[in-house]
């Protein structure tokens, strides 16, 4: 059976027509310039749009032996809300035995309360987006809590300055993406343009 993976041109189009990629001139809460942002939940909204994702990057953990070979007996793990849909689409593609989310409180990354009581079947990581891998890197240390190992992470995009993998599990994705970034306003080329700001919450 042929598995297709759409290409990472027909992925940016599916974020383009969705508004999940967006052209502009954007200002992080870090104080960083940028003239693209991704709002990936609007992607995700669209159930179809969202199943065509899930799916290719299902593909992806198929070709993956690690992965293939604990199926069904995985738990897909989310860092955050985001990822959330793309664990459940995944799941629902590999026909993986468990979901698990982190959230964050206190500022601080975490699993809801009493999910250490049962054990943890192998983990796969599952983002919409990883822009530093911050966030990867957070949620690989709560798996290692539980006491469960990490077979395999992924995500649809991966800006090319995070890294592409974490204590030797490879990141794998639909779409890596170069950003561009500027640290401050005056290395800012729209700046020096005076092209409006609009101030991005993540
Ligand atoms: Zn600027």
């Amino acid at each position: 059976m042929v598995q297709l993976i759409p290409s990472p041109e027909d992925v940016m189009q599916i974020l383009r027509r969705t508004g999940a990629f967006r052209e502009g001139h954007f200002v992080y809460p870090s104080g960083k310039h940028t003239p693209h942002y991704f709002q990936m939940p609007l992607a995700f909204r669209y159930y179809d749009t969202a199943r065509v994702l899930a799916v290719a990057l299902s593909r992806k953990f198929r070709l993956d032996k690690e992965v293939a070979s604990a199926l069904p007996k995985i738990a897909m793990i989310s860092p955050g809300p985001g990822g959330i849909p793309v664990a459940f689409g995944v799941r629902e593609a590999l026909s993986a035995e468990q979901i698990y989310w982190a959230e964050r409180e206190d500022n601080k990354r975490c699993f809801r309360q009493y999910v250490n009581q049962s054990e943890v079947p192998p983990c796969v990581i599952v983002d919409d987006i990883v822009r530093t891998g911050e966030a990867l890197r957070e949620t690989f240390a709560l798996v290692k809590e539980l006491g469960a190992t990490v077979v395999g992470c992924g995500t649809i995009v991966r800006f090319t300055g995070a890294p592409d993998r974490i204590d030797d599990v490879r990141i794998r994705s639909l779409v890596e993406f170069d950003a561009n970034w500027y640290d401050n306003a005056e290395q800012c080329r729209d700046c020096r343009r005076n092209v409006p700001i609009e101030h991005v919450r993540f």
